[in-house]
């Protein structure tokens, strides 16, 4: 999970204060110490701890949160404004310009994400009601084309390429004319990344920002190497401009040092945060809501957002109807295990529930290697065993259990755990009818 080892350290220094009546200076000093430790240790940038903990401490002393009966939680509160403050207060948006086509240049060293990223921002601005178009300028990686092109079908949003023998000035350009002409109203633009810095990459991007004059150039950055994340991050800001970071690999990311950085280092907001190589797994990045996570205070709002997201309104009517003349079958337990699934890692659906830290999570058997292993028992059923899972009789779990190699004992649990749901769901049904005949559902 995104900030595990932070988010423990974290609550460990609250829970001292928690059952404390009042607090003194000393109390909220050695708080602060133990906040210090765990932000450096997030590998989160000297200064910016420094300055932090400074605001914090001040106005943990103010009044307010010594005279209060509830110390602890004062603490917590200020603490999540300023980590809401550290990341950039309010959400940052896509800047589309006045006219269209919106041009989005993409900047980032090589790995770090870009590629994916431009499928996935492409994704999501369509999922928007925008018509974007992809366009192919890492010229000197081999398969960089060919990969946008993949990303792009996958999402089915355009890809422009003229294969890598012009310069990626003169492909900039020509995507941009293609945009215009088949009234693609953003454009986004993969670059070449190296696997350092380097100044003639430096010099190429700043030649096409100079031909495309870009409304936004965003910089991907792999959450994961922390500090150097930021320092690339001050070098593309110093030669570049940029307007904004994608943060790529939070879910790998446990410390969460960039994410707290980049924003204080540069000045520049973070837009989106990536949190999976699959091409539905970025999101907007809300300073506010990342700061809930960190402290295990939920991000409910995320989670119903990715609900609605994924919801299928059609299947839903579906799923209703056959909830209530009790016709739910495997074939639409398989139908929710893949919703869910769309919905990214379990663990990070489970850490956006309040209360639902780290420590919670690990009392908790959630993995999506069960969710895999169920779709694969389900899916090694005929159709007519889905339809029907009466029918399932021995051997039948036998040759399940074969085609999708487990043992057969996972089949009858599975079949059992379908069965309880069932049997919920004729509950539900039982209740709502008699609440209809009571009146009391309308
Ligand atoms: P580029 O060289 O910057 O274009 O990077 P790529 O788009 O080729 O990505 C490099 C690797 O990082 C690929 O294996 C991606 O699947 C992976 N990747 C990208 N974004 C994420 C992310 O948010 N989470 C995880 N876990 N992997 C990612």
């Amino acid at each position: 999970m995104a900030f595990e080892s932070l988010a423990e350290k974290l609550q460990g220094a609250f829970n001292q204060l928690r059952g404390k009546g009042k607090l003194n200076e000393k109390d909220v000093k050695d708080a602060m110490r133990e906040v210090k430790l765990a932000l450096l240790e997030a590998d989160v940038n000297f200064k910016v701890v420094k300055d932090f903990i400074n605001t914090l401490t001040e106005r943990a002393i103010g009044e307010s949160v010594l005279q209060s009966l509830t110390p602890g939680q004062q603490v917590i509160k200020l603490v999540n404004e300023e980590l809401t403050n550290l990341m950039g207060k309010t959400q940052s948006k896509i800047d589309f310009g006045s006219k269209p086509p919106t041009v989005i240049l993409m900047a980032g060293l090589q790995g770090a994400g870009k590629t994916t990223t431009c499928g996935k921002l492409g994704s999501i601005l369509k999922k928007q009601g925008k018509r974007p178009l992809l366009v192919a300028c890492d010229v000197y990686r081999p398969a960089a084309i060919q990969q946008l092109k993949v990303v792009g079908e996958k999402v089915d949003v355009p890809v422009f390429e003229q294969g890598n023998e012009k310069s990626p000035v003169d492909i900039a350009k020509a995507g941009l004319a293609h945009a215009i002409h088949f009234n693609n109203d953003v454009v986004i633009i993969d670059t070449a990344g190296r696997l350092h810095i380097d100044e003639n990459l430096m010099q190429e991007l700043i030649q096409i920002k100079d031909a495309v004059t870009p409304n936004e150039i965003l910089l991907v950055l792999d959450s994961m190497t922390g500090q150097d994340a930021v320092n690339v991050a001050e070098h593309f800001n110093s030669q570049l401009e940029i307007s904004g970071v994608i943060l790529t690999k939070l879910d790998g990311d446990t410390r969460g040092g960039a994410a707290l950085s980049v924003r204080a280092v540069t000045g520049k907001p973070i837009k989106y945060a990536c949190i999976g190589e699959k091409l539905t797994d970025i999101e907007e990045f809300y300073p506010d809501r990342m700061a809930s996570r960190i402290l295990g205070m939920g991000d409910v709002l995320s989670l119903i957002e990715k609900a609605q997201e994924n919801f299928d309104e059609e299947k839903a009517k579906k799923l209703e109807k056959k909830m209530k003349n009790q016709s739910f079958d495997l074939e639409d337990f398989l139908d929710q295990l893949e919703q869910i699934q769309n919905m990214g890692p379990i663990g990070d659906l489970l850490g956006m529930l309040p209360g639902m830290n780290s420590k919670a999570m690990k009392g908790v058997e959630v993995n999506d290697k069960d969710l895999v292993r169920t779709k694969a028992i389900i899916q090694s059923m005929t159709p007519k065993e889905r339809q029907t899972p009466d029918i399932i009789n021995g051997s039948r779990k036998k040759r399940i259990a074969t085609g999708c190699g487990v043992h057969v004992s996972e089949v009858n649990r599975l079949l059992k755990q379908f069965e309880q749901t069932k049997k919920m769901m004729k509950q539900f049904g039982g209740m709502e009818k008699k609440m209809k005949r009571g009146g009391g559902f309308k």
